[in-house]
């Protein structure tokens, strides 16, 4: 028996209700509590001509971009879902690629589209958040983008990362771009696949529009954690796998990036590091012995680095600190002289100027 017994069917949306009167004088939307899209209904028209009206403000996809990947819509309006009902939103995800490692089947991915974990959704546009809570779907939210007459709708979240609300009661205003949860799975989805489900409402869920021609014009955010989180975050240490394997996504998210790491083995702070623009390629190669021998490092020392230090991938943890690129080598200085690593201390600070070839 189903602990939700306002759900027909077993694979239905638990859509909040939202509808805003055409009364103009009314400023703030009606609520109901029918759940209607969780009952059979028939065909709803698709993208009228008033459905289509331009959009004021700006708009981006609800979800950011991914390892500067896109995102794009794996299933669109109309097919056919349980109960004779109609799919009435977008599912987004990733467009597979070769190499992506999720396997078809998992919760990341199938034949062909992926979803990361700790993916964010974002607030398609500036609005007031109307709804914000748990559903039997999974967290979903609702932005009332008034005062035109249009709501945004997201679900499948497996976290929210807007204050739980009901009718706009906490009164959160929220910008376009703006993280509103953490993509996830409808926990009543047999195949548990993260995605998006993502609609558009032009007067409540009833009056859904197809959000694909709309999509087709809006911007691709870019993910708004991936400086701060890291740079903010106090020093955490990970493992970073082992030899052979691809890199964990956080070491992957260095590219181009500015800041100081730090390296333990077996627990000791062995080496402190920096640099400026390339932190990916900076740390990797501590952990790519072969290089050693081929005189990669050569041509580094600008940045400070001893070129001998290679350390086994599957002894070490990694802490790191994204800074701005004029302060990675002061920040690399300050933690040597606080964490006395073991090789800087053995062969650093001081740069030996009659190995640099040139
Ligand atoms: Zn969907």
């Amino acid at each position: 028996m189903s602990m939700f017994p306002w759900l027909v069917g077993g694979g239905a949306l638990a859509a909040y209700a939202w509808s805003r009167s055409n009364a103009p004088s009314r400023s703030r939307p009606t609520v109901s509590t029918s759940m209607e899209s969780t009952r059979p209904q028939p065909e709803a028209p698709i993208a009228s001509t008033t459905h289509q009206r331009a959009l004021t403000g700006r708009w981006v996809w609800p979800v950011v971009k991914w390892r500067d990947r896109a995102p794009v819509v794996s299933d669109g309006v109309g097919t056919p879902r349980p109960g004779g009902r109609k799919h009435q939103g977008v599912d987004i995800m990733f467009k597979r690629q070769p190499g992506d490692h999720f396997a078809p089947g998992t919760p990341n991915g199938t034949k062909w589209f992926v979803m990361p974990d700790n993916v964010v959704a974002v607030a398609a546009s500036d609005g007031v958040v109307w709804n914000a809570g748990p559903t039997p779907h999974g967290f979903a939210v609702v932005i009332d983008h008034g005062p035109q007459k249009v709501a945004t709708f997201y679900t499948h979240l497996e976290k929210l990362l807007v204050t739980p609300t009901t009718r706009a009661s906490t009164g959160q205003r929220v910008t376009a771009g703006q993280p509103i949860g953490i993509v996830g799975f409808s926990p009543l989805d047999g195949e548990r696949l993260k995605h998006l489900h993502f609609e558009i409402w032009r007067g409540g869920p009833k009056d859904w529009t197809d959000p694909q021609p709309l999509l087709r014009t809006w911007e691709v955010a870019a993910d708004p954690r991936s400086h701060d989180a890291i740079r903010n975050a106090s020093f955490v240490y990970r493992p970073v796998g082992s030899s052979g394997e691809p890199y964990p996504e956080w070491v992957r998210a260095l590219k181009d990036k500015s800041g100081v790491y730090v390296i333990r083995e077996d627990g000791e702070t062995v080496y402190v590091g920096s640099s400026n623009g390339r932190l990916y390629d900076t740390l990797t190669r501590h952990f790519q012995v072969w290089r050693r021998y081929k005189g990669f490092w050569r041509g580094q020392y600008g940045e400070g680095h001893d070129p001998g230090l290679t350390y086994p991938r599957d002894r070490v943890d990694v802490a790191v600190r994204l800074t701005k690129p004029s302060d990675a080598l002061d920040e690399e200085m300050r933690l040597i002289a606080r964490l006395k690593p073991r090789d800087n201390l053995l062969g650093q600070p001081e740069p030996r100027t009659d190995d640099v070839p040139f």
